[in-house]
């Protein structure tokens, strides 16, 4: 990966600034994290986080953890620690032997409650929530102290340690730290900093019942790890006042250096975990592997390449301002990636028969094809040319105009890696709908035989019909777009096109599941990871041939 870490120095954001300048000559003693909360799987928002973390760990020679904020209970579950583990290996990055949970550090965390009590920085709080919220104020106003604000420190220890202790229920009383209800930054005005909740952890089980809010938690959890950058989203920005409050009330040696930057959104798409959640739920798609969702596990499955997602990464870079990038730009990466890697085939989706009139009933020839125009190290294929084929039912047209360069009655087109063929006759049903057209193909003209008579504008792929083998493929498109007047994100109906009839020629039998093709003009195509078979094929469009991005 060095090559790619080279660039990201070329890009010179901000971030790296603020890091030559804090290390000057210790780079090297960089120390990130990524740090996510197991409550869902990661998505593609999130690899954009990773790239950035363990990027910069290795381009400085420093280090990068990987850390589970498992600080709520409610919402946390071991599936997602999997998932997340798995995906960002995937991606390519290595926490060695740095994997963290925030919950191993309750009891560390618990102290650092105790020590902020006994300083007379934090107190027990008979308020509810509610009554919490209506005392903050405003933006345009202060809040009001709580009445609980001066309990002495001999009072503020009993009762905390009585919250951990069981003796009281959800919500009863709060620990709140002691800093300015009148401080214009919200987040300061004695923020909550443990709750009681009597619900097991996923980790830790019945140990705790009060759990540290994340506010608390998370720079303490940077703390106690000794990062040195905590790159975060932007909004956390008002947070750091608090993250450096607790820090420096709690006199930590190494005092980690919040960094913001932009969220990563794409067009077209809701990336929040909720949402996704939501979706999986509901059973709106086909698990958090859907290849229609922007899940690791789901573009995963859709296809993508790692190199794909850590160039797009790369690409877009970082900035403080928020915005959206073109979906296009992704599918962009992923066509750069795979278009000199994986063989080009040639698949029929929507086939229409052709019958050569003039070409031997038992007849079959054997050619050979180039598997890949752009590498020739791919090597090249043999495939079988007989009499009936099928071709792409939207490379004919009955009524051709000028500029139509494909096969029409009377006019020629070549095969690829075949021969020139012409249309004499098509046959319908009686409905009108065409299942037939009769052609007729000129022996001379065969692929590679330095044929020079005449030319013909197009160049048309085609399969066996004798050979072919059937397939499923699946075409899809993002799970929202964006209303006709441009306002909001409603659902895409036709996100997901399942063709049943599709053929491809028979060197496709080799494939596996998660083996990548380009099917010739359709597209990037993969074997799906959960339901190809042998005796089952289905392949996933990757992305589309066109683009919309120019670099
Ligand atoms: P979501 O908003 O999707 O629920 P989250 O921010 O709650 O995500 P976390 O597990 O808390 O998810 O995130 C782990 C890290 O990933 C955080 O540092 C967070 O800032 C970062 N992150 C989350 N979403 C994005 C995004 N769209 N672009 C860049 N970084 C992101
Ligand atoms: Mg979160």
């Amino acid at each position: 990966m060095e090559n790619e870490n080279n660039n990201l120095a070329q890009t010179g954001n901000f971030i790296h600034s603020y890091i030559q300048e804090d290390l000057k000559d210790n780079l090297n003693k960089i120390h990130t994290r990524f740090p996510p909360e197991p409550n869902g799987y990661l998505h593609i928002g999130h690899a954009k986080s990773i790239c950035l973390n363990f990027g910069l760990a290795d381009y400085y020679g420093g280090k990068c953890n990987l850390r589970f904020d498992d600080t709520n209970p409610a919402k946390e579950d071991d599936e997602f620690v999997r998932s997340i583990k798995e995906d960002i290996a995937w991606l390519g990055f290595d926490w060695e032997d740095r994997l963290y949970f925030a919950s191993s550090y309750f009891e560390k965390m618990y102290e650092c409650a105790v020590t902020l009590i006994k300083k007379g920085k934090a107190f027990v709080c008979d308020l509810t929530g509610e009554e919490i919220r209506e005392k903050r104020g405003s933006l345009n106003s202060p809040g009001e102290e709580s009445p609980y604000r001066n309990r002495s420190i001999e009072e503020n220890l009993d009762l905390f340690e009585r919250m951990r202790k069981g003796e009281f229920k959800d919500g009863e009383k709060t620990l709140r730290a002691k800093i300015d209800m009148a401080s214009p930054n919200i987040n300061m005005r004695d923020p909550v900093i443990y709750r009681i909740a009597h619900i097991p952890h996923h980790k830790t089980g019945d140990k705790w019942c009060i759990y540290p809010m994340y506010d608390f938690a998370h720079p303490l959890e940077d703390a106690f790890e000794e990062i040195t950058h905590s790159i975060c989203t932007m909004e956390f920005e008002d947070h750091r006042p608090l993250y450096n409050w607790f820090i420096n009330e709690l006199d930590f040696k190494i005092k980690p250096r919040q960094i913001e930057f932009a969220k990563l959104n794409l067009s077209n798409t809701i990336m929040g975990k909720r949402y996704l959640r939501q979706l999986v739920e509901e059973g709106k798609v086909d698990g958090w592997d859907d290849p229609r969702l922007v899940t690791l596990s789901g573009i995963r499955r859709r296809g993508y390449t790692p190199e794909a997602i850590r160039n797009f990464c790369q690409m877009v870079g970082v900035s403080k301002a928020s915005s959206i990038v073109d979906t296009a730009q992704l599918e962009y990466c992923i066509r750069e990636d795979l278009k000199a890697k994986v063989n080009v085939v040639m698949a029929v989706l929507d086939p229409i028969k052709v019958v050569i009139t003039n070409y031997p009933e038992d007849k079959e020839e054997t050619l050979v094809i180039e598997n890949n125009p752009e590498n020739e190290n791919l090597g090249s294929r043999e495939v079988t040319f007989c009499r009936e084929l099928y071709i792409e039912r939207e490379d004919f047209l009955e009524d051709a105009p000028k500029k139509f360069f494909r096969l029409s009655v009377g006019k020629e087109v070549r095969l690829k890696g075949a021969y020139f063929i012409m249309c004499n006759e098509v046959i319908k049903d009686e409905n009108g709908n065409i299942i037939e057209l009769r052609c007729t193909y000129d022996p001379e003209t065969k692929s590679g035989s330095g044929f020079t008579g005449r030319k013909v504008k197009g160049t048309i792929h085609w399969v066996s019909a004798k050979h072919a083998v059937k397939s499923t493929v699946n075409l899809y498109d993002s799970l929202v777009k964006m209303s006709e007047d441009e306002k909001e994100l409603i659902e895409n109906e036709n996100s997901l096109v399942i063709l049943n009839n599709a053929y491809i020629e028979p060197s496709i039998l080799s494939a596996n599941k998660m083996d990548r093709f380009q099917f010739i003009r359709n597209g990037y195509f993969v074997a799906d990871s959960k339901h190809f078979e042998k005796d089952n094929l289905i392949f996933n469009r990757i992305v589309s041939l066109k683009s919309s991005f120019k670099p």
